[in-house]
């Protein structure tokens, strides 16, 4: 069984989204292996997004996922990545689908909610990044 790493980015915390969140990934199947509440350093956001270090909104980027508590997840299932982000909806909330997380409960792509991998290796590498290691129990 595939895992991906899913993060409910602070707006989805401060906002009281995670108990809905985790429902929807329960709902479709997937199996909580591990999750935590926690803060993300700077150097922790740095490296999670390091793809996206040359985009212009970077910066922002980094300071909105480390202005508050963040609730980390790995789940577990059949196809997890691709399954993970079609619950999770487009990147850009204003087109994501009504009944996806994005689609229902954003309007802004800078607070769009959540994060889901979006492949396996960044899975792999995410899981390890706020997990220390692949978790597998
Ligand atoms: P995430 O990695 O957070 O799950 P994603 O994979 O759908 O989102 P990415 O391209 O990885 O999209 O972008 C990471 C995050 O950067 C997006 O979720 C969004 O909040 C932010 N972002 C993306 N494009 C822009 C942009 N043009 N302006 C501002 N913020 C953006
Ligand atoms: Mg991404």
């Amino acid at each position: 069984m595939e895992q991906t790493f899913v993060m409910i980015k602070p707006d989805g915390v401060e906002r009281g989204l995670i108990g809905e969140i985790i429902v929807r990934f329960q709902r479709k199947g997937f199996r909580i292996v591990d999750a935590k509440l926690m803060k993300v350093s700077k150097e922790t956001a740095e490296r999670h997004y390091f793809e996206l270090k040359e985009k212009p909104f970077f910066g922002e980027l980094v300071n909105f996922i480390t202005s508050g508590p963040i609730f980390a997840m790995v789940l577990e299932g059949r196809n997890a990545v691709q399954n993970a982000r079609l619950l999770i909806g487009a990147t850009n909330p204003a087109v994501a689908t009504a009944g996806t997380i994005r689609g229902d409960f954003a309007t802004d792509l800078a607070s769009n909610v959540i994060h889901g991998s979006d492949s396996d290796e960044n899975a792999a590498r995410e899981i390890d990044l706020f997990f220390q290691r692949q978790r597998d129990f």
